[in-house]
Order: C-alpha cells, then structure tokens, then sequence
C-alpha cells in the first residue's frame, strides 16, 4: 500500500511548503519555527485493527503504522523493517513496551503500561533508539557513493539536567557519521546518572561536565544552534522532543497496550499519562485519531500545570519560573508538542479545512506567547479538545504519598514500586476512578522510568518501611555495576561558548568520524 501521506508541513506554514519524511526527521524544526505536521491522520478501520493487528508483535505493529506516515520511496518496507528490528533488540522485555495489569489488586482495573525497558531505563528509550537509527539510515544513503571528504556528518549537541542525555546518547553511539556532545551541570546531577553517561565507550560519542548550571548549559546548546560559522562546519543537530519521527515511534505502545489490557477486544479504556513536553500524550492523540477506541486520554502534570490550566480555561500562559519537583523531566514552563495539537483544534474549527489558514492561526498565538507570555483560544476549541482530553495536577506531597500507596497495597506477588512521574500518572488515574467508580473501564497509567533513576523521591516515599531496600528492592544489576566501569568525562571549566565550541571542534578531530 502507498501511503498518501507524502507531505509534511509546518504548523506555522502561511507558505505552502511541504517537506519529505526525511527531511522532516533531519531538520527537526521547521524554518518557520513550527513543527511538522501530516496534514491528514491515517484511518485504521476497526476490522484492521481488532483482526489483524491486536495479534501482531510489538515490532510488526510499529511496522504496520508506520508504513501509514512513512512512504514507501522513502523507505522500502525491507529497510523499515530491518530498523524496527534493531530499535528494539536493545530492550530487556520481549513485549518492548509490557503492561502490568491490576497493580492494586482485581478490582480496580488500574494498569501500568511499562515503558522503562530500553537501554537507559527510561521511555524516552522507545523514541530514541528508533531515531538514532534512522539518522544513520538517511546519512548513510546520502553517502553511499561519496568519498570521505564529502560525507555528510551530524554533530548532535544537547544539554540535559540529569535524565534525559543518556537516552540520546544510548541512541546515537556508534552510529556512522554521527557525533554527540552531551553538556551537564557539574555536581548537579545524581551519580548515577553521571555514570550511565559516561561509562559509554564508543569514540563518536562526548559528555562535556561544565562548571554552571543546567541553564547556562541549556543557553549554550541554543548559542552553538545559532552560530552560522559554527552550524556549517559542523552540521548541528538536535534529537529533541519535538522531532516527529519522536512522536511516530511513541505512537505504537498505545496500540499495543490497549490490546494486552482488554485482551484484544474493543472496551472501554482510558490513558493517564504524566506530561512535560507533551510527545508521549500527542503519540496518544494520534492512536486515538487513527481509530483506537480510547475514551480518554487523561494529561497528568506535576505542579508545572500549564496544560492544566489550559484545558480549564482557554488560557496558554507561560509562568514565570519552573518549579522544582520530584518529576524533573516533566519541569517545563511551556510544553513544547503541545503545538501540534493546537493546529489540529484549530484545522477543526475551520468550516473549509485550510491548513494554511490554520498556520496563521497558530502562527499567531505564538507571537503572542513570545510577546506577552499568553494567549487565550475561543471556548470551541476547548470544547473540542475536551471531547479527546482531561488532565489533572498532582503536587510533590500526592506525588511520595502515591508511592508509599501503591507500596503498601501491591504485596502480590511483590511490591510494586513506583518512580516519581509515573506516581504523577497514577495518582491522576486513582483519582479517576474513585470518582468515576467503573469496573468496566480499564484505567491504564503510563510508567516513564524505573524507580531506581530517581532514587531521592522514591527513598524519601519508602524508607519508613522496614521491609524496604532500595538496593534490594529497586536497584538493577546492570546500573548497580555502573559504578565500577572505566568513565569518560571532559571537565569545562566555565560555560563559555567560545571554549565550548573549540572544545568541540577538538574531539571532533579526535574522534577522526
Ligand atoms: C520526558 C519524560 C516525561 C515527559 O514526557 P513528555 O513527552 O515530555 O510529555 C515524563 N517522564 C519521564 C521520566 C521523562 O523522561
């Protein structure tokens, strides 16, 4: 089957470009500063999916759905698959993505969908993986015949505050023409999480632990982005959250959840997801759009609320400083995927369907949330996106409470622990359903790490308990021996662009890629 769906465009588009799968996966953002959209969601009809594809792999059904947003000129369905194939190998479940069913006992329906089983022990592995390989797919391509001088190269350069550079890093080591830079506060990440980065051998790969703060880090990736000189020499690129092919690979665990939950059949069924950037929700949007019976799709955000306040009001303001939680990675002032959304609730609203009027729409909200901080939508777009969507907020106090609940009440076979944003997920849905007291609905929460990546919250929520050992009880074998193996790490002594970049052009020429 040819897929229809040849053009992406942006969300801010008021021209009427469209990109290519690839081009969309390489440039990331579009040079308006939208995102890239397919301006038509694929149906799946209902035989498709409860006959064939509830009985199909993790991996086949990814397959399956992407062939619907990936054209086949782009990539054949042998290479697609061959992908597949090597983004999931590197997980430790043969489900890729498993669902813990009745965590809290039979009669809730209360399911938590696991997706802290790739290489780093986060979910931000099940986009990553798939993305690091595709970039080397398209790099490769385009090098096939070139002589080495020639060769299309990728520099990757990020910051993270702690959790979220290792999956990028596990994702891109080793591939061909690729090299990551990866800065970091000094001091101000756990040791654990310093030591899954750095004990990472593969020579295209560099931490960089710089004297400051995540910010001045954060301020410096952004500065390397618009340095023109730079950028040229090394072809800067991101693997941020925002990147579509991010979005596409998130989209098959909540098919394939759905159908582990209700054993393959069509039943009521609702997601709770813990929300930042807003990519793991927006994969749901899709599955939903595509034709996966959800009833709801539940957004659950730490004290950084503004998706929540969103959906109550109309009202996208931006606050003024990011509170610190026990949810680290969901700490984010706006959420940045959210976007993608908005062009569809604003496609929807238009009698003629104009993508590009909705383009100037969203266009320009974001002008106004540049300028002003905010920007309020009419009532009907709430309303229309509260036909798909609820949310919830869960402060630090419901977070640790959540922990030490789901603790006490999981004795069976063991006890079923928690880390801190999946409790944000569940609290949202334990709230739901002592509300809504359903028994014929399946509540499944999405778990995004595994407990022992955020051992302060979860040993402040547990440590009370006589019984409890986080060594015992939470820490792996493969991070307990972390500690142990050989690091690499380049010291910066100050978070300065100037160093940073000659840095980087240094270990570039080392690394000879
Ligand atoms: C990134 C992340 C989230 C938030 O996901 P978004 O797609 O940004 O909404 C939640 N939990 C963990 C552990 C994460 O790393």
């Amino acid at each position: 089957m040819v897929s229809p769906f040849q053009v992406y465009r942006s969300t801010r588009s008021s021209d009427k470009q469209t990109y290519s799968f690839e081009d969309v996966v390489i440039q990331g953002l579009a040079s308006d500063g939208g995102l890239f959209v397919p301006p038509e969601i694929p149906q799946v009809s209902q035989e498709v999916m409860f006959g064939k594809w509830a009985k199909l792999s993790f991996q086949d059904l990814q397959f399956e759905i992407m062939r619907l947003y990936v054209p086949q000129d782009e990539i054949p369905d042998a290479d697609l698959k061959d992908i597949i194939a090597r983004s999931y190998a590197t997980f430790r479940s043969s489900d890729v993505t498993p669902v813990a069913k009745n965590v809290t006992g039979d009669k809730e329906n209360l399911h938590v969908l696991e997706l802290f089983h790739g290489p780093t022990y986060a979910f931000k592995d099940v986009a990553l993986q798939f993305l690091g390989n595709l970039f080397e797919y398209f790099l490769q391509r385009t090098n096939k015949d070139l002589p080495p001088e020639q060769r299309k190269k990728i520099t990757v350069v990020g910051a993270t505050s702690g959790d979220t550079g290792s999956a990028s890093i596990y994702g891109l080591r080793g591939k061909k023409d690729v090299s990551v830079f990866i800065l970091y506060p000094t001091g101000r990440i756990s040791p654990l999480q310093e030591e899954q980065m750095t004990v990472v051998p593969d020579k295209n790969v560099q931490t960089l632990s710089v004297q400051g703060t995540f910010d001045k880090c954060q301020d410096i990736v952004k500065a390397i982005f618009g340095d023109k000189e730079f950028n040229s020499r090394h072809n800067v690129g991101a693997v941020n959250s925002i990147n579509w092919a991010r979005i596409l690979s998130q989209m098959t665990y909540y098919f394939y959840a759905y159908f582990q939950a209700t054993s393959g059949k069509a039943e009521k069924l609702k997601f709770i997801v813990p929300s930042g950037n807003f990519g793991d929700m927006l994969a749901g949007y899709y599955a939903k759009k595509m034709g996966l019976p959800v009833e709801k799709l539940v957004i659950a955000t730490n004290e950084n609320d503004i998706l929540d306040r969103f959906l109550k009001s109309g009202l996208y303001e931006r606050s003024d400083e990011v509170a610190s939680t026990f949810s680290p990675a969901m700490d984010i002032l706006v959420s940045s995927n959210f976007e993608r959304l908005l062009w569809y609730l604003a496609l929807e609203n238009l009698a003629d369907g104009d993508t590009l009027k909705a383009g100037q729409i969203v266009n320009d909200w974001f002008q106004q949330l540049k300028t002003k901080g905010k920007f309020q939508v009419e009532k009907v777009i709430v309303e229309n996106a509260l036909k798909d969507f609820a949310s919830d907020r869960v402060s630090n106090e419901e977070t640790l409470a959540t922990i030490k609940r789901i603790y006490e009440v999981s004795q069976k076979p063991q006890h079923y622990i928690l880390d801190p944003h999946t409790a944000v997920g569940v609290t949202a849905a334990e709230r739901l359903i002592s509300s809504e007291k359903d028994a014929s609905t399946h509540y499944v929460s999405l778990s995004t790490a595994h407990p022992a990546k955020f051992a302060d919250a979860v040993n402040q929520a547990l440590s009370s308990f006589d019984t409890y050992s986080f060594e015992r009880d939470v820490l792996p074998e493969d991070l307990r021996k972390l500690s142990t193996m050989e690091k690499k790490i380049k010291l910066v002594d100050s978070a300065d662009l100037k160093l940073i970049e000659s840095i980087i052009d240094e270990e570039s020429a080392k690394m000879g890629l």
